[in-house]
């Protein structure tokens, strides 16, 4: 028995060191140590020894028994250790690795247009109105001098909500609306949605323009020239050549188109421009003393002049933007580039 349980402990010795795994040694520990384990099995002879040798045996057992015991506790310890390394190297952070970057939003080129825009005109003194986009036709067409039948109407695609009700044609119902509350001096731009009936590779059915007028004693013609020009100057670099060309509109007289020489080309001729060297750019005038009677202004004491821009179109010769629908689209790989 003595040789058995030598034996056993040798085996024991090798079985616990060998493991690997926490499982492993516990699977050891109840191999030799178990109620139904190779220890029980040898003390199973007892019966058969003398009565000197019992003690001696029993003894031997014991031993081994807490050599088993003592082996298999310093190896669970060792294993834990093991498993306390293997974890933290697996789940280490390497602070020196360079940090993933968080998306900053950058502002639309529209809105960036607009916000431009604003600044020049407050810095010349304007302030800035804002109107619905859903609006009445007195508003939109009637006060603006542009009654029921007038054929002015056709030159604007409009979207009717009912007969007396339309999504405005224009930013130029701002006017109406501010003069109504207001009493001259006023200095106003008033930038916001619009919607015509309209769509290609120029056109969208939603799209923005800037408003501005303004209405005091003795403004001439001269005023409006200095203000644009000192707008266009600001906005698209100075030295520009800007030109004011006659043209008519319902609700200023006289009325004229700005073209600004083409950024693209510099006035050579280019597509953009159709070979003339020059680019279409605003529309303006002097307020016609029929708006001013439907907004209660005394056109004998009072003058004024109005100027209506795309803001999608400046937007455009801005930054070389060659298709509208692009600002729509909310395509990142465009919208990031701003
Ligand atoms: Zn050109």
């Amino acid at each position: 028995m003595k040789a058995r349980l030598e034996e056993m402990l040798v085996a024991a010795r090798s079985a616990l060191s060998a493991a690997g795994v926490e499982s492993e040694l516990q699977e050891g520990r109840v191999r030799f140590l178990g109620k139904k384990g190779e220890l029980t099995a040898i003390m199973k002879g007892m019966g058969g020894l003398s009565a000197e040798e019992r003690p001696v045996v029993g003894a031997l057992a014991n031993t081994v028994k807490e050599e088993i015991e003592a082996l298999f506790e310093s190896r669970l310890l060792e294993l834990r250790e093991v498993e306390i390394a293997r974890r933290l190297a697996s789940e280490r952070i390497d602070v020196s690795l360079p940090g993933r970057r968080l998306y900053a939003g950058s502002k639309h080129p529209i809105t960036l247009v607009t916000e431009e825009i604003v600044e020049i005109f407050s810095s010349l003194g304007f302030g800035v109105e804002e109107g619905p986009e859903i609006e009445k036709d007195f508003y939109n067409f009637e006060a603006l001098n542009m009654p029921k039948d007038h054929p002015a109407r056709d030159m604007q695609d409009t979207f009717y909500i009912s007969d007396d009700v339309v999504l405005r044609t224009h930013t130029s119902p701002v006017q109406i609306r501010t003069m109504l509350k207001q009493a001259p001096p006023v200095r106003v731009i008033a930038p916001g949605t619009v919607y015509r009936r309209d769509s290609d590779i120029t056109h969208s059915p939603m799209f923005h323009q800037v408003e501005g007028f303004l209405v005091d004693r003795n403004v001439s013609f001269g005023d409006l020239k200095g203000i644009l020009t000192t707008f266009l100057a600001q906005f698209f670099g100075k030295g520009i050549d800007v030109r004011f060309r006659p043209s008519f509109f319902p609700f200023t007289e006289p009325s004229a188109e700005v073209d600004i020489q083409c950024v693209i080309c510099g006035g050579k001729g280019c597509r953009v421009c159709k070979n003339s060297g020059w680019l279409e750019i605003l529309g303006s005038g002097m307020i016609d003393p029929e708006v001013f009677k439907s907004v209660d202004y005394d056109a004998k004491a009072y003058s004024g002049f109005a100027f209506g821009m795309g803001l999608e179109r400046l937007a455009m010769l801005k930054y070389g933007v060659n298709d509208l629908r692009l600002f729509f689209e909310n395509d990142l790989r465009f919208l990031k580039q701003f």
